[in-house]
């Protein structure tokens, strides 16, 4: 099996992840959109990590999906809308037992994923750590934090794990990554939307916590009815924290909105209620907020789904 690391979605996880394992000298392919993206890379010579305002240029080398030569492992990088059909078009070059590795927010897209690509191994991952675009195929590393990983299908850790220490990315294999992907997704669903029907940083939900708790209520009903009673633990009381412990930050939605940006909310607030339907469950207040927020998304022209 060949080591090399494809890394679909040269953004700002795929390129955080792609100049630390090239630093560590892992081998790393960039795979691009298209022709035109691939030649507006090749012109920048490859992708810079700006880390405590040093930047640091890496010559990754790049390609499209098109490119001949097969894939082991592959690093999805790109946001959850666009996983499934960037998968689609990568399976031919799949080889027998690839490992992927899904980054994405939310849940849905891996399941997308997973029935493009019925000859893989799926990873999901839940990412704390932080980084933006400063500009294309330059990225800025934000926000330090971690990377849980692990795969519901099989417990067995992938031989490559210990290229992520080598690499100085912090992560950790768990055999419960439904549930942290579950509890991430409530944290999100009681926060992000409120920011924006809002339009305020996350300190701005302290004006409103009794529509918060009403949330996490709901929230907490629908991760027990889902077998995650884990992920329901003391959810009220962790929102309240993260939302005094980042009062001053715009959360990734708001952000996403206010510049113009498809958001993820299908695989957000969208999966939520998707679940909750299928339960047979009605949760009044949850279903409220999915139709204010796409009523709000329409509104600014920006899609709902
Ligand atoms: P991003 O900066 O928008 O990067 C996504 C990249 O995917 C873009 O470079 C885009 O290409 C590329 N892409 C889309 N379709 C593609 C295709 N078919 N082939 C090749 N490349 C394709 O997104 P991100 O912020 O890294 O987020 C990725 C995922 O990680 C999201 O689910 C997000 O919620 C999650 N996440 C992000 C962070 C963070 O700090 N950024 C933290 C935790 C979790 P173009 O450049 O051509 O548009």
């Amino acid at each position: 099996m060949s080591s090399t690391w494809h890394i679909l979605g040269a953004g700002s996880l795929g390129s955080l992840w792609a100049c630390r394992l090239a630093a560590a000298g892992k081998a790393v392919r960039m795979i691009l959109r298209d022709d035109r993206r691939l030649q507006a890379y090749q012109r920048a010579g490859g992708l810079t990590l700006v880390e405590h305002d040093q930047a640091r240029q890496y010559a990754i080398p790049g390609e499209t999906a098109d490119a001949p030569g097969p894939i082991h492992r592959l690093l999805v990088a790109c946001k959850a809308y666009d996983a499934a059909p960037a998968l689609a078009r990568l399976a031919p070059r799949l080889a027998e037992g690839a490992e992927l590795v899904l980054l994405q927010n939310g849940l849905g897209s891996q399941d997308e994923v997973a029935d493009q690509v019925p000859h893989a191994r799926c990873i999901f991952a839940s990412s704390t750590e932080g980084a933006f675009r400063e500009d294309d195929w330059q990225v800025r590393f934000a926000g330090h934090g971690f990377n849980w990983l692990g795969d519901p299908a099989n417990p067995t850790l992938p031989e490559w794990f210990d290229d992520l220490q080598d690499a100085g990315i912090p992560g950790q294999w768990t055999v419960d990554i439904l549930t942290r992907l579950w509890r991430k997704l409530a944290l999100n669903c009681a926060i992000n939307p409120l920011t924006v029907l809002h339009e305020c940083h996350n300190g701005g939900l302290l004006e409103h916590l009794g529509e918060v708790e009403a949330l996490c209520t709901e929230l907490s009903q629908l991760l027990h009815r889902c077998g995650q009673p884990e992920a329901a633990q003391d959810l009220g009381e962790e929102v309240q924290r993260v939302i005094l412990a980042t009062a001053a930050n715009y959360s990734s939605m708001y952000q996403d909105v206010r510049a113009n940006r498809r958001t993820e909310v299908h695989y957000l607030l969208g999966h939520a209620c998707r679940a909750a339907a299928r339960h047979g469950m009605h949760l009044e207040r949850l279903e409220r907020l999915h139709q204010r927020l796409v009523d709000n998304l329409r509104a600014r022209g920006l899609p709902s789904d």
